[in-house]
């Protein structure tokens, strides 16, 4: 399995400690083959692999994880990033009714996700209307009252009996329906084709001009593959789409229907539907999918821990020094938990992109990156010891270091006299038992 396979690249790898192109590569391979075996478009397995390769062959050497380890992270996380995308809600009309207008293939899962959508939206406190505009098959109107009914919404469909009817005209007419019933959703169902087919664009994209809806969400059946891109990408020309819903999710694929889709259009996936009922009904987690199509959850799990317990032991390392002394502290200590602040960042990042987690964010990015890096540069400008015990470094010497790491002297000096405030301050928590915080924070 691909477990197996990984476990042995990790022996060969272990104890290289830099990211060196072989060891980014032998990963990448692995990547590769598992993306193909999430049934991920090839087009997409490239572009996604050169990505992880890019940011991989800049990344640092971290000490926590070995180089594959590492390589893993960056897949996982790029990953998180497409699937993610900018998180957002329905948008909802100023003036109601928000018209919800769903898109996709014949048996896609539109009909099934409108009665989905309908009860969610009623337990949210809407009152939504689901409009009949697949006239196409000769049962598709009562299916959709069928689920309807069983979510307890509203239906609007062309009488009974009344011959085919004019689809465009139906939602058309729908929307004043609405704002006389006082619905304030609406979800105008259509009809959808086996394959990609111009007429059935061509009516979409009438529906679309008739009601100019807030929302027209695209409608994947995950289980479909490879076909995703072409699918996608006919959709996203013919008729144009602002979100996307993935369906089936339930079947044993492995879900790279999501990255394609998410890949090539650049459009949020912002719901999952997981089965025939109508609670089978979820928002998209970008991170149980990316775990999903990597098929590598326990190794997620296994870096989470290796990471956590890594920051554990320095940090107890560093408690343990700070009882022997203020002096224990050096500048190299001082950068090291700048660097561990700055890992958080990027967290910070990912966390941002789930809902919930903004704020989070924000109180991390407070953190200027640019400012880690320059004082990396001017902590690297000392000898190891002035790192040691920066009081020896003097007038000359810190000319010296300005000139090394092309700052001004004044930054030296300055970041000298926050190093001290901080030792002050980590021997201060030190008595106190406390863990050492993180004062290389700059102010
Ligand atoms: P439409 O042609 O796009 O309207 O698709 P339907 O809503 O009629 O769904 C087609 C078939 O897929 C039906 O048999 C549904 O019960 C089934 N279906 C829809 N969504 C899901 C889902 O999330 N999971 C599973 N297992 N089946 C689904
Ligand atoms: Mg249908």
């Amino acid at each position: 399995t691909l477990s197996d396979r990984l476990a042995a690249t990790f022996k060969n790898l272990r104890g290289k400690g830099r990211l060196s192109e072989a060891d980014i590569d032998a990963t990448a391979r692995e990547i590769r083959i598992a993306l193909l075996e999430a049934d991920v478009a090839l087009p997409v397995v490239r572009a996604f692999i050169k990505q992880v390769k890019e940011r991989a062959a800049g990344a640092e050497v971290s000490q926590a994880l070995n180089p594959a380890q590492q390589v893993i992270k960056i897949v996982n996380e790029e990953l998180i990033g497409i699937l993610g995308g900018e998180t957002r809600r329905l948008r909802y009309a100023k003036n109601p009714p928000t018209v919800i207008m769903l898109a996709g293939l014949q048996g896609s899962g539109k009909t099934t996700l409108a009665g989905k959508l309908g009860r969610w939206l009623k337990q949210q406190g809407h009152a939504p209307l689901l409009v009949a505009c697949d006239l196409q098959r000769p049962n598709a109107v009562n299916q959709l009252s069928v689920v309807a009914e069983r979510a307890g919404v509203a239906v609007y469909a062309p009488e009974p009996g009344n011959g085919v009817g004019d689809p465009v005209k139906v939602a058309e007419d729908s929307v004043g329906y609405a704002r006389d019933k006082h619905h304030d959703v609406v979800v105008v169902d259509t009809a959808g084709r086996l394959g990609i087919d111009e007429e059935l664009m061509r009516q979409a994209a009438d529906i679309r001009d008739a009601v100019s809806p807030d929302e027209i969400l695209f409608v994947v059946d995950a289980m479909i593959g490879q076909d995703a891109v072409t699918t996608a990408e006919a959709f996203r020309d013919g008729v144009g789409f602002d979100g996307v819903v993935l369906s089936k999710l339930d079947g044993d694929a492995r879900g790279g229907a999501a990255l394609s889709v998410a890949q090539v259009t650049g459009k949020q996936i912002m719901f999952a539907s997981n089965g025939e009922k109508l609670d089978d009904f979820d928002a998209f987690h970008p991170d149980r999918m990316a775990s999903r199509i990597l098929g590598m959850g326990d190794m997620l799990t296994l870096i989470e821990k290796a990471e956590q317990t890594f920051s554990q032991q320095e940090a107890e390392k560093m408690a343990a020094k700070l009882q022997k002394g203020p002096k224990e502290f050096t500048l190299d200590d001082f950068l090291a938990q700048m660097e561990q602040v700055r890992k958080m960042g990027s967290i910070s990042k990912l966390l941002g992109m789930m809902p919930g987690m903004g704020q989070m964010k924000d109180q991390i990015n407070d953190l200027d990156e640019r400012e880690v890096d320059r004082t990396a540069a001017i902590i690297k400008s000392m000898t190891p010891a002035e790192r040691a015990e920066p009081t020896m470094i003097n007038g000359s010497r810190r000319a010296r270091i300005a000139r090394g790491s092309g700052v001004d002297v004044s930054a030296v000096k300055n970041l000298v006299e926050r190093f001290f405030e901080a030792r002050k301050m980590m021997s201060r928590m030190a008595q106190g038992g406390g863990m050492p915080g993180m004062p290389g924070i700059p102010g």
